[in-house]
């Protein structure tokens, strides 16, 4: 099929996304700019979609889909890039630094690991892009869309409660974590802007993430009791709280919003399209928080969905196509951090000794550490494989 054939085929089809998180607006996005036509519904309006206190991690592989989407210059100047990844075991006593020689060499010339990213510009650079589309149709704030019709592409992108995953009948497997996590975005002092921290700590682990200059937002997990406690501490015993923990030479001086907790949850759906209709982001999976893979593990999906529409064929095609190629990065990544979560949040001597060893040949080891980056940056699949630029 000639490349004037393959867009004029995908032209006819028409798509029809519910759900307009960070995924259902990227993936919205990406089939406008393959000339599809996009119907886009979400109950919340604009205001509330920008409006969630949460800044994610941004991996090499979302930097790619960003940067094929236009997205990556205009969001230049609120993407905080960090140099370097602390990495610490607090019970084996042991450390790891990440730096840029880490990554695979077709990464390295883009200054970060990674990138950290508010919720707000992203998501108001996202709608504001869909607005301007002649081919995308929004509506926000529970304003009735039409019905698909019968030959259209339906994407679930609502969430992690999915209620079209409901009404579709597929179930999931899921194990609820006795962890639960809360954020909490603060300023620190002695720690680098361009420096995030990952802390294994008995309770759980905890994130520290560069927000620029001395502003950092905190990703703590602990049993889901204490994290509410936490959250409802006054201002001043959070920071204490948080000054007991943090690596010596680290205080916090600030709080600059109201600690949320948030249940954690492994989850995946038992299937990932039916019929003509498909399941991405949240709606069909999710992952414990360490190592912020969730939303870079959500976009994956849209990279491989419009790629599945640019293959071409009816709606149940592309579907099925999709749901066949996105198991193994999904069950990877998923047990990876189950794996990760599972070992590091205790004390048990013999897991402790075995870290130990582990993260000591990893400190030594540059060809170790370029494998465990490149699996958490690009994705498992590219272990192996040759990069795109
Ligand atoms: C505490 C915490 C910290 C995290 N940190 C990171 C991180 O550092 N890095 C990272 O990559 N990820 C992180 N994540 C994960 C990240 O937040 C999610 O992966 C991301 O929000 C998923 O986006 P989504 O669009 O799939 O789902 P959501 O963001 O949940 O969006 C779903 C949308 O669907 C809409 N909706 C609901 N019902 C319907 C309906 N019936 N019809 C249509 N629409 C509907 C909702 O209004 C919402 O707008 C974190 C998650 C948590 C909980």
């Amino acid at each position: 099929m000639t490349r004037h054939t393959l867009v004029m085929a995908s032209f006819l089809l028409e798509t029809h996304v519910m759900g307009a998180g960070p995924t259902g607006c990227m993936v919205a996005l990406a089939l406008a700019q393959q000339n599809q036509r996009v119907v886009l519904f979400d109950p919340q309006a604009f205001d509330a979609l920008t409006s969630r206190s949460r800044a994610y991690a941004i991996t090499h592989s979302s930097r790619r889909l960003m940067q094929s989407l236009g997205l990556w210059d205009e969001l230049q100047k609120d993407l905080v890039a960090f140099e370097q990844l602390d990495l610490r075991d607090l019970a084996a006593g042991r450390q790891v630094i990440f730096v840029a020689e880490d990554l695979a060499k077709k990464n390295r010339g883009h200054r970060g690991i990674g990138w950290i990213l508010d919720h707000r510009p992203l998501m108001t650079v996202l709608l504001r892009k869909l607005q301007q589309s002649g081919l995308v149709e929004m509506h926000l704030g529970g304003e009735a869309a039409p019905i698909p019709s019968p030959d259209s592409l339906v994407i679930a992108a609502d969430g992690p409660s999915s209620p079209t995953r409901k009404s579709w009948g597929i179930h999931c497997w899921q194990h609820r974590y006795r962890q639960g996590c809360l954020t909490a975005k603060v300023v620190l002092r002695g720690i680098q802007a361009n420096q995030a921290c990952e802390l294994f700590r008995p309770e759980g682990p905890l994130a520290v993430l560069p927000l620029g200059n001395d502003h950092f937002q905190v990703v703590w997990s602990a049993p889901m009791e204490r994290c509410q406690e936490r959250c409802a501490l006054a201002p001043s015993e959070f920071l204490d709280q948080l000054a007991g923990i943090l690596p010596q030479g680290i205080d916090p001086d600030l709080l600059l919003d109201q600690p949320k907790a948030f249940p954690q949850q492994w989850m995946l759906a038992h299937r990932l399209s039916r019929g003509r209709g498909v399941l991405i982001g949240e709606a069909g999976h999710r992952c414990h928080p360490v190592g912020g893979q969730g939303l870079n593990l959500c976009w994956r999906d849209v990279d491989v969905l419009v790629r599945s529409v640019q293959k071409g064929g009816s709606a149940k095609r592309i579907a099925a196509r999709y749901g066949r190629q996105r198991w193994i990065d999904l069950i990877l990544v998923g047990s990876a951090t189950d794996l990760l979560v599972r070992c590091f949040s205790n004390r048990i001597s013999l897991l402790v000794g075995l870290r130990r060893i582990a993260l000591q040949l990893l400190k030594h080891s540059v060809g170790l550490r370029q494998l465990s980056l490149r699996a958490m940056t690009d994705g498992p699949l590219q272990i192996g494989r040759a990069l795109p630029d």
